[in-house]
């Protein structure tokens, strides 16, 4: 069943996606060679205490850390570790918070220096698919709408797109419906109401779209071991049309970058 949100609540939200927003902004200017995602883990777990806000993650469905992050051939779900992190890597680092009872949840794919050519397309392409789904999230559309959409870009660059793992609808709980899968056929699935709100988060493979389950019960690596890229946003229907509650525009800042692609889909300028 799909639980609408009223204006008010899509301001708490807001709020939540804002508090996870912000923590990748803070981890964007720690992310460096020799750094380790243990470390990364425990600067945003104080980063969201010190919001007045609890980790999301930690302890849902007994996830040991407050951060997912997954280098290089990870997809997601990752285990923070006191491994350092070497240039030319590529870490996907997903965030959850929980605050007045509503959860944000929203990851990025970050390059470690210098990153080929090659990973930068992945990174580039999936983060371009992430907006086309988006655009799609709308009244009356429905969710194979969105899932086609993120599908035909990312395979018109020759990526896998993962299919065991999906979007999903947020609210009082992390995981509500519908299931956002970012592969599907135009017109299919649930339609969109007013008041949804979702977490819409292309899982895009440089090779295949099979992936494998590692013995920790957590990780996911794609199975010919080639690189992962994850962006996700939390978004709601408002006047019928998509409004991002969370933003990369502190990551941009920490990492200055001019960006104008969030702008669509908001209706009141971000003040950050
Ligand atoms: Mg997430
Ligand atoms: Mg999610």
């Amino acid at each position: 069943m799909i639980v609408t949100k009223t204006r008010e609540e899509i301001e708490l939200m807001r709020e939540s996606a804002l508090i996870v927003s912000k923590t990748l902004g803070v981890l964007a200017k720690e992310i460096k060679p020799g750094v380790t995602t243990l470390q990364l883990d425990k600067i945003a777990e104080e980063h969201i205490r010190d919001h007045g806000a609890e980790p999301g993650f930690l302890g849902l469905y007994d996830f040991p850390n407050t951060l997912c992050m997954s280098p290089n051939a990870q997809v997601v779900h990752g285990i923070p570790n006191g491994t350092p992190l070497v240039e030319g890597d590529i870490i996907s680092i997903d965030c959850g918070a929980l605050k007045n009872g509503f959860y944000g949840d929203h990851a990025y794919t970050f390059a470690v220096g210098e990153i080929d050519k090659e990973t930068e397309k992945l990174l580039q392409v999936t983060k371009e698919s992430l907006y086309v789904g988006i655009r799609e999230f709308k009244l009356n559309n429905r969710v194979g709408d969105v899932g086609y959409a993120i599908q035909k870009h990312c395979e018109d660059h020759g990526y896998g797109v993962v299919r065991e793992l999906v979007g999903h609808g947020l609210g009082r709980k992390m995981h509500e419906d519908p299931e956002m899968p970012n592969y599907g056929k135009r017109g299919r699935g649930k339609k969109f109401i007013e008041g949804m709100v979702v977490a819409i988060e292309p899982m895009i493979n440089m090779g295949t779209h099979r992936i494998k389950q590692h013995r920790d019960g957590w990780t996911i690596t794609t199975q010919d071991n080639k690189p992962s890229a994850h962006f996700e946003h939390d978004v709601a229907i408002v006047d019928g049309k998509p409004e991002l509650l969370s933003t990369f525009a502190y990551i941009y800042e920490s990492l200055n970058i001019e960006s104008n692609e969030e702008d669509e889909f908001r209706q009141k300028a971000l003040v950050i």
